[in-house]
């Protein structure tokens, strides 16, 4: 399967260090806990999850995915760096770069990931075929085009993925505001469902929300049939931070081909 690779944008160079570019730009390493990053608990929730100390957890390899269905005005890949020019990859030649770069957790990101939610098995295949101490790690937006099917769900659910829920508002309002796209309230608490049912192994972060209305939000997850006491535990809130890029994010229009 050939996935759409985008390469880092424009607005992007100017956060990150040359040091950490991959293949001239097409990839990119990311420590979590600097540039900014540190807010991240991924190290600690796949410690948590595997064992070890969450410094074996803090170097990612990112592949930067074509495609968003969110159009966040603070996002610091920016539009080029979701709908500009692309370049083909299959799922061995991604494999192959991850290895080169030693780091220890691949990320595929996106844009919206799980847009090609379908691929993922192939690529988790070759992944722990050719690296089997490696962590998938990838992000679901639960508002992606369509539901989630559960027998793609089924297939991502091995020992070493750590996937995140990223949720970009608490309210109507608020998601509107912050992805600048209309929050389909029922395809998001489906899809969520359909992780929970799934039992792969996420965690959800809260991007640019008002603390104040976390207990209302799960609230209404709850009678969602949300297991709130699964869920809130090991849920965080990620502060928008003033990237570079930001300064880019509208460079060209959204949803270019
Ligand atoms: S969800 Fe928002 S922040 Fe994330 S890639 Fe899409 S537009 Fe950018």
């Amino acid at each position: 399967m050939v996935w759409k690779v985008m390469p880092m944008s424009k607005g992007q160079l100017l956060d990150i260090a040359p040091k950490d570019l991959l293949c001239e730009g097409t990839f990119r390493l990311c420590e979590t806990y600097k540039g900014g990053g540190g807010y991240d608990r991924f190290p600690y929730i796949a410690s948590r999850k595997l064992g070890g100390h969450p410094d074996a957890y803090s170097i990612q390899f990112i592949v930067q995915l074509k495609g968003c269905n969110l159009d966040c005005p603070y996002c610091y890949v920016t539009r080029a760096g979701i709908w500009g020019e692309h370049v083909n990859k299959t799922s061995n030649e991604l494999v192959d770069a991850f290895i080169e770069s030693g780091a220890q957790v691949f990320h595929l990101m996106g844009g919206a990931p799980a847009l090609q939610l379908q691929q993922w098995p192939e690529l988790i295949g070759i992944l722990f075929k050719k690296c089997p101490n490696a962590i998938f790690h990838s992000d679901f937006m639960l508002t992606e085009k369509t539901h989630y099917r559960s027998e793609n769900l089924r297939d991502l659910n091995g020992h070493r993925c750590l996937y995140a829920i990223n949720i970009k508002g608490l309210t109507q309002k608020a998601w509107l505001s912050n992805t600048r796209k209309p929050l389909d309230e029922a395809v998001f608490w489906a899809n969520w469902l359909a992780i929970q049912k799934s039992g792969v192994s996420a965690y959800v972060t809260f991007t640019g929300v008002l603390r104040s209305d976390l207990d209302t939000f799960w609230q209404k997850a709850e009678k969602n049939s949300i297991d709130v006491n699964l869920w809130a535990k090991e849920s965080f809130v990620i502060d928008l931070i003033e990237y570079e890029a930001v300064k880019h994010v509208d460079d060209i229009a959204w949803g270019t081909k």
